[in-house]
Formats: structure tokens, C-alpha cells, sequence
């Protein structure tokens, strides 16, 4: 794939970027061992000092990163501020609590005889990092801010659609004061991932991306026998109960399907709705759906942005061709839609029978899947129907009920009353098809390090 920035929203080329030369990439694994040696040495005041200056240069520049995401990915500039900030708020959060959650523990031994043990957490070395282009910034901040923190280093390997955002973080991290080789973004072909992740100095492989990209790239991670976290595609349940406040659940369900254009691994992609309120909720839904307007990203009036690229629009469409022959009915919102651009007129699919590919795909974009379930019991069964396990949601005024529900359902988060969301301070990660391991908090930062025990006996 050539790097390229091509604006989404006129689908104009700007500009082409060359792959890194295997002598860059060699020169650059070198100088993330040799940083690696003097960094994993440092305080975490030290380390701390660099995580703020990011947040700090992030928020005092909010208006000029979040511009270039809008340019890149097409993501509505309002979305595109919130990204920025989200990631100041992640490495805000790991200058503030790294050295507490890496504190050294001292284990409980039977009897004085037997001496002192404790586990003490250290860095593994140079990561590499894959990250896909929906979530450029972010995606980025929730792994260096952590492994960074901890005493790694990392090399990255962005999506081929945001080398600009990819630059721009590398370019923060210097000017946070990070030294010269701990961060450095490359612009290697697939191929190239494959020999930097069987590179002796590389000891760990984080990524963010399809089911494809991580079965490829974990089975290279166990060749080599290097530890890997997975972060993979999701199809999350937002199950509609019928004493849910029917009000805000369609807003939510709206906003749940359609923020950053449906292009979320979180987004609420398949709404199983009780059969009391379904006939209101659905009525109620396509309504606010038919409010989303289309436009310029940059305008603060649009509330649906185009695609990430002309080729995931038409990939959509295909997809959803490929649910209707297979026996799907897809109702298609008639909203205004640009004449330029990669636009894609959010989707409803129902009548989706167990034998439907679609049931076992990932719609990455608005398209929503609607099923009609009898009950409470039906609608975890259909929330559980699912290669994937992300995330999840229960719409219910009981909150005990919800819990209840929401320990029944095989994912790595659910929430009660909001679509799966993105926090600072909460941890992020699925189960079965969507991967493995955790992002963010004590339990990222603890993803790639050695928990060495020290036993003086
Ligand atoms: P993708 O095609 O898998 O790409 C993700 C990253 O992997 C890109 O940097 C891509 O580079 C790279 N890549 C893909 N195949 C590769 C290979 N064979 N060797 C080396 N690198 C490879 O995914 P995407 O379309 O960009 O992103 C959307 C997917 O990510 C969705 O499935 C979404 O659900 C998932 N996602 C998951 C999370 C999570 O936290 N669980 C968060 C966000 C997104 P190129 O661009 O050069 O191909």
C-alpha cells in the first residue's frame, strides 16, 4: 500500500509519501534499542515529565491536530476535537499514575523462614505498533502513552491513509522532549511489518485492526514467540429492553450507529430491540436517523461525514448487496447526500436469518442490523450470536437488571444505558474474534513488561 493523504471528503489526492527503505527501518530498530538501553534507566518523574508536555502540546494545538484527522480521515471536525483531546487525556493519565501502577508488590509469605519475595514490573524493549486510521490519534496515544511510561520503546506502523497524523506524533514526541529514537513512526509495506516483527530487537507486537491483519500478524507474533495484543473488529449488541426510557435509547442508538461515520470497532452495529416497545423504537429511530445531515466535515452543521475512502463506500455497498442476496431486506434513509466524496446513505437491515453472511460480519460503517427478539432472554442469545466480542449495551430504567444481563453477555465491556464508549481512566479490549488482551489503565501498562519475582530467601 502507498502512504497517501487523499481528502475523503473530495476524494482529491494531496499528497504521496515513499515506503521507508530496509536501510531506514535498520537504522531505525538500531536507534530503538540503543534509546531503549538509556530509557528504561529513567525516573518515572522523568518519563511523567514527557507524557504532560504531550497532553499540554496536544491541548494548546487542538484546533491544528484535529484539523489534519478531519483531513485525513474525513471524521466531523467536532469528533475530531474530541479525539484530540481524548489522547491528551490518555497521556495525561499515565503522567499522573504510571509510577503507581508499576509499583513493585511484595507477596504474602507463609512464615518468616521462608524470606521476602516480591514481583517488580520491567520494560521489555522496542514494540512495534499497528494502528489503524478510524481513530489515527487516539489509537496511537492509548499504546505509547503506557509502554512509553513503563520503560519501552515503540515503532509504528500506521494505516496507510494518515501518514500526516502519523508524523504529527512522532513529531509531538520529540517536541515533548521524548529523546531521539524512544518514538519513531516508519512508513514500511506489509512485508517489511513481517521482518520488523521477527527482528531480534523487537520484543512485542500491539495491534488495532481487522480480524485479517491480526490473524496474519499474531500467527508471525507466535512464530516468533513474541507477546501480542490484539484489538480486532467488533459487531457490539445495544440491546433495547421494554422498560428502557425509549427517549434517550433511540438517541443514543442514533449516535451509538453513526458517530465517526459508523466506523467505530465499538459502534452500536446490531440493535436487538424487545418485541413490546420494537414498532415505537423502530419508528422513533429511522425519525432520527432522517436528522443526520451529510456535508463538509469542517462545517458544524453536518452530522454524518463521509467514509474514510471511496473504496470502503463501495466496499459497503457490496456488502450490503451481499446480505440482500442472502436473503436480508435493507431499507435505505433517503437523506441528501453530497455530490462528491466517499458518502455512504446510512442502511437498515432486517430479516437477517441465521444462514445471512452478514450475521458474522463486521459492517464498518452506517449500516445498522435490527432484529426483533421476544424477549430478555432471547435478546442475550442474539447479542451472544456472534463471532465477535467486543462490546456491548443494555437500555433498561433497572439498573440491577441491566447488570444482570450484562454479566450474560461474552464480551470484554458492556455498558448499561450508553453505547460501549472510549475513556481515559477505563480499560479497552474484547474476547474471542476480536481479539485479546487489554489497552488502557493498570492492565495496558501491564500488557508489556516483565513481572519478574525477586525471592530472597
Ligand atoms: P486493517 O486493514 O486491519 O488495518 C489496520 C492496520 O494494520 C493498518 O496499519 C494496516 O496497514 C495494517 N495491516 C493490515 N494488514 C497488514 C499486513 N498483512 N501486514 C502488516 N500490516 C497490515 O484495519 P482497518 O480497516 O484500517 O481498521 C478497521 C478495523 O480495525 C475494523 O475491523 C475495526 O473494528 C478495527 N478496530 C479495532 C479497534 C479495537 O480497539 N478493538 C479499534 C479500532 C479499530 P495498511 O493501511 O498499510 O494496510
Amino acid at each position: 500500500m502507498a502512504y497517501a493523504t487523499t481528502n475523503p471528503f473530495t476524494n482529491e489526492q494531496i499528497k504521496v509519501f515513499p515506503n521507508s527503505t530496509d536501510a531506514e527501518i535498520n537504522t531505525a530498530l538500531d536507534a530503538a534499542h540503543n534509546a531503549f538501553l538509556s530509557w528504561r534507566t529513567t525516573s518515572f518523574a522523568e518519563r511523567a515529565k514527557v507524557m504532560q508536555n504531550a497532553a499540554d502540546i496536544l491541548r494548546a494545538n487542538i484546533d491544528d491536530y484535529s484539523k489534519l484527522l478531519t483531513l485525513e480521515m474525513g471524521k466531523i471536525f467536532a469528533e475530531s476535537k474530541a479525539e484530540t483531546e481524548l489522547s491528551a487525556a490518555i497521556f495525561e493519565y499515565y503522567a499522573k499514575n504510571a509510577e503507581k501502577l508499576l509499583v513493585p508488590q511484595d507477596l504474602p509469605v507463609a512464615s518468616k523462614d521462608e524470606g521476602r519475595a516480591k514481583v517488580i514490573h520491567q520494560p521489555l524493549g522496542v514494540l512495534l505498533a499497528v494502528e489503524p486510521w478510524n481513530f489515527p490519534f487516539y489509537q496511537v496515544a492509548r499504546i505509547i502513552a503506557p509502554q512509553l511510561s513503563a520503560g519501552n520503546t515503540v515503532v509504528l506502523k500506521h494505516a496507510s491513509n494518515v501518514p500526516q497524523c502519523a508524523a504529527a506524533m512522532d513529531e509531538l514526541m520529540i517536541k515533548a522532549g521524548l529523546p531521539k529514537g524512544a518514538f519513531q513512526n516508519l512508513y514500511p509495506t506489509h512485508d517489511q511489518v513481517s521482518r520488523i516483527l521477527a527482528d531480534h530487537r523487537v520484543r512485542g507486537l500491539a495491534l488495532t485492526g481487522s480480524e485479517g491483519a491480526g490473524a496474519r500478524l499474531a500467527s508471525e507474533a507466535g512464530q516468533a514467540l513474541k507477546k501480542c495484543t490484539m484489538e480486532l473488529g467488533g459487531a457490539d449488541a445495544f440491546i433495547v429492553l421494554e422498560d428502557a426510557d425509549l427517549e434517550k435509547t433511540v438517541n443514543w442508538a442514533v449516535f451509538g450507529r453513526h458517530w465517526n461515520a459508523g466506523q467505530v470497532c465499538v459502534s452500536s452495529k446490531r440493535l436487538i430491540v424487545v418485541d413490546g416497545v420494537y414498532d415505537e423504537f423502530v419508528k422513533r429511530y429511522r425519525e432520527g436517523v432522517s436528522k443526520l445531515k451529510m456535508g463538509d466535515p469542517m462545517d458544524p452543521a453536518t452530522t454524518l461525514a463521509p467514509l474514510s475512502s471511496q473504496k470502503a463506500a463501495d466496499d459497503l455497498k457490496k456488502q450490503v448487496e451481499g446480505a440482500v442476496a442472502a436473503g436480508a431486506k435493507a431499507e435505505e434513509i433517503p437523506l441528501e447526500m453530497p455530490n462528491q466524496g466517499a458518502f455512504f446513505r446510512p442502511v437498515i437491515l432486517t430479516n437477517l436469518k441465521d444462514d445471512n453472511p452478514a450475521m458474522r460480519e463486521e459492517f464498518f460503517g452506517p449500516v445498522t442490523l435490527l432484529f426483533r427478539v421476544k424477549d430478555e432472554a432471547e435478546a442475550i442469545r442474539v447479542a451472544n450470536d456472534s463471532p465477535y466480542g467486543l462490546g456491548g449495551s443494555v437500555f433498561t430504567k433497572d439498573e440491577a437488571r441491566g447488570e444482570r444481563v450484562a454479566e450474560q453477555i461474552e464480551t470484554g465491556m458492556v455498558y448499561i444505558n450508553h453505547p460501549t464508549m472510549v475513556k481515559a481512566d477505563l480499560p479497552f479490549g474484547g474476547v474471542l474474534r476480536s481479539g485479546f488482551g487489554r489497552e488502557l489503565i493498570d492492565l495496558g501498562i501491564k500488557e508489556f513488561v516483565n513481572h519478574k519475582l525477586i525471592d530472597v530467601v
